[in-house]
């Protein structure tokens, strides 16, 4: 079960995404789909030449899950290097998918995905906007796929 608070964070995220919308002018965009759900998203980034992310938004459409992992992952975002980012993304991955995760509040917001871990499912939905972002960073011209 998720705790009660988290689902109220993921419920908000669902309802109201943050950084939604076209980023025009991106210095990094990629295509993600999740074919066991259906979700699709689209990543856009401003990148500026330290490296650091100065805007992110998205587009797309999917469960709550994949909506609310996309919108609390641009707010975890902003501001960070693309190291950060990167670093970000392995902490994450490893909170869904490591059998012993110790303090996933470290991860601040994005911890209230701990307990996605238990649908395995479900994991590919909170990991896509992620799986997206890496496709952008690396310039990847095919969609990211979580299959
Ligand atoms: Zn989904």
């Amino acid at each position: 079960m998720l705790d009660e608070l988290y689902q109220d964070i993921i419920v908000d995220h669902t309802r109201a995404p943050r950084n939604f919308g076209v980023l025009q002018d991106p210095s990094h965009q990629a295509q993600g789909h999740n074919p066991l759900c259906g979700d699709e998203l689209k990543i856009f980034l401003l990148i500026d030449q330290n490296n650091i992310i100065q805007k992110v938004r998205f587009t797309g459409a999917g469960c709550s899950i994949s909506t609310a992992s996309a919108s609390l992952m641009t707010e975890s975002l902003l501001g960070k290097s693309v190291l950060q980012a990167e670093k970000l993304f392995q902490e994450f991955h490893a909170m869904l998918t490591q059998e012993q995760f110790d303090h996933p509040e470290r991860l601040e917001k994005l911890a209230v995905f701990a307990g996605v871990k238990k649908y395995p499912a479900r994991v590919k939905c909170a990991t896509l906007a992620w799986h997206t972002l890496e496709a952008a960073l690396h310039h990847e011209q095919k969609p990211a796929s979580t299959e």
